[in-house]
């Protein structure tokens, strides 16, 4: 009996990456002992319809439940955070003070949502939406018919629940340091255009404004204190600041691994901070970070649905697979979001993207296909309610085609150059190295 047929395998963050690689592990023949370990007390669930379906009220919470797709035959150890890993004796500790041996583990522990830092942290009314139970008691709070609701940043989750407020009826204002929402993912040129259409459904959007602290009456919120010293009333707060990858319990596990996610190599195996490949321990999804060969082997972590998926599938056939038969992960961000009436989809990154064209549609009709180029290659493709010829720009975006790529589209009669207005590479705080990094947050 092997070490794997006696131990068996350990996948530490039950959620969307957990079970899709749990699944590809039974799925490419593997029969020995598998275990989920999750902290949450759910059978894992879909986070995407809690900012858009549950928020809008159309969908109840419990319907989010991932369907599995495959008879998985496993030991469920939920409710329980993992809290340490000790690679020597590999074994697993969790909070309860039970532990989990395993010959091989797949970390998929994701990220958690960032509270507010500020003032008024404690004070009752200000939410965030991550879980199953953040989606239960905003939507709670918001039945109440809050007088005015505050959101905090204009990425993806921001203007998703700033558009299923005002789609509820309710008085919105959505503050962000940036001049457009989107700025960071989509640029400021396309962040323009969702600013009007958000304008359009009755958002108060507060560009280049930064909340400095929250105060309340009976430890209720009641006003959101403005950096330029505007106070606006409220009675309920929506923080989107975006997600810290969940990675404190591996503090001294000897991994490469910090607030931005735990290095892997190409293979989707973790690194060690000697700077060595552990041979049994694999990411995928939020929480991973590992050079994308897509994108000349950067360092990148993709907070995106579609990756959770086709990443833990990966690890999980390279988990199976001989040390010479490991497969480096190339992968095609992607993302899609709902607001505003809008269907949004991203195929590519368009971090340090230097151009941009509208290619297919216009802006001013708010239904458009646009290109980003970088250093004269087209690296992202993105359509606003107009995805029928998004695979194959995405095609082009995969290949590293010039940019604009001109595929010959016979409703293409001119291409709108633009400037994008998109930042430089980011450096991360956590990192000191310059990372490529795609967040939906
Ligand atoms: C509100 C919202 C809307 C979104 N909408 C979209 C969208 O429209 N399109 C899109 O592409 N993507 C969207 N995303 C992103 C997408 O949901 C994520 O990329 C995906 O959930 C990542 O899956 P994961 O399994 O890697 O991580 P997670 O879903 O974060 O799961 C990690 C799991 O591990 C658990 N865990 C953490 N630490 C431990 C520990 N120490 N021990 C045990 N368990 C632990 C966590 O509690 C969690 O259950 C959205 C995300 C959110 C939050």
């Amino acid at each position: 009996m092997t070490e794997v047929q006696r131990l068996g395998i350990v996948v530490v963050g039950a959620s969307l990456a957990g079970l899709r690689g749990a699944e590809a592990l039974r799925d490419r023949g593997y029969d020995g002992p598998l275990t989920l370990v999750g902290d949450e007390p759910h059978q894992p669930y879909d986070r995407p319809p809690l900012s858009k379906h549950v928020l809008a009220g159309e969908l109840p919470p419990e319907a989010t439940v991932l369907p599995q797709l495959s008879r998985l035959r496993a030991r469920w150890r939920l409710g329980q955070p993992a809290v340490a890993l000790n690679r020597e004796r590999r074994v697993l500790h969790r909070a309860d003070g039970a532990t989990l041996p395993y010959a091989k583990l797949l970390i998929t522990t994701g990220a958690r949502a960032r509270t507010w830092p500020g003032e008024g942290a404690d004070l009752a009314g200000i939410f965030t939406i991550r879980t199953l139970e953040d989606a239960r008691a905003l939507w709670s709070a918001l039945a109440c018919r809050p007088n005015r609701v505050i959101i905090v940043g204009g990425g993806l989750i921001g203007c998703e629940a700033a558009s299923c407020c005002r789609d509820l009826g309710l008085a919105v204002t959505l503050v962000d340091p940036n001049p457009t929402p989107l700025a960071r993912l989509l640029g400021t040129t396309i962040g323009a255009t969702l600013a009007e259409r958000m304008r359009g459904a009755g958002v108060d959007f507060r560009p280049k404004t930064k909340v400095r602290a929250f105060s309340g009456e009976a430890g209720q919120v009641r006003r959101a204190h403005l950096a330029g010293g505007e106070v606006l009333e409220t009675d309920l707060v929506i923080v989107a600041l975006g997600a810290t990858r969940d990675t404190g319990w591996l503090a001294a596990a000897g991994l490469a691994a910090d607030a931005g996610g735990l290095t892997c190599d190409g293979a989707c195996r973790a690194i060690s901070i000697a700077g060595e490949p552990d041979p049994d321990i694999y990411a995928a999804g939020d929480v991973a970070r590992w050079p994308n060969p897509l994108y000349g082997d950067r360092p990148m972590t993709v907070e995106h649905w579609g990756n959770a998926v086709d990443q833990a599938r990966h690890a999980a056939a390279n988990m199976l697979a001989s040390a010479s038969d490991q497969i480096p992960y190339r992968h095609l961000p992607s993302f899609w979001s709902s607001q505003f009436g809008l269907n949004i989809k991203l195929a590519g990154s368009t971090e340090g993207a230097d151009a941009l064209a509208v290619v297919q549609g216009t802006r001013a009709s708010q239904r458009f296909l646009a290109v980003y180029g970088r250093a004269g290659r087209t690296v992202a493709a993105l359509s606003f309610d107009q995805a029928r010829w998004l695979p194959a720009y995405a095609e082009a975006v995969a290949a590293g085609a010039s940019f604009p790529p001109i595929l010959g589209a016979t409703d293409q009669p001119r291409i709108e150059a633009l400037e994008p207005g998109l930042p430089g590479p980011r450096r991360s705080p956590d990192r000191g190295a310059a990372a490529l990094e795609t967040a939906h947050a």
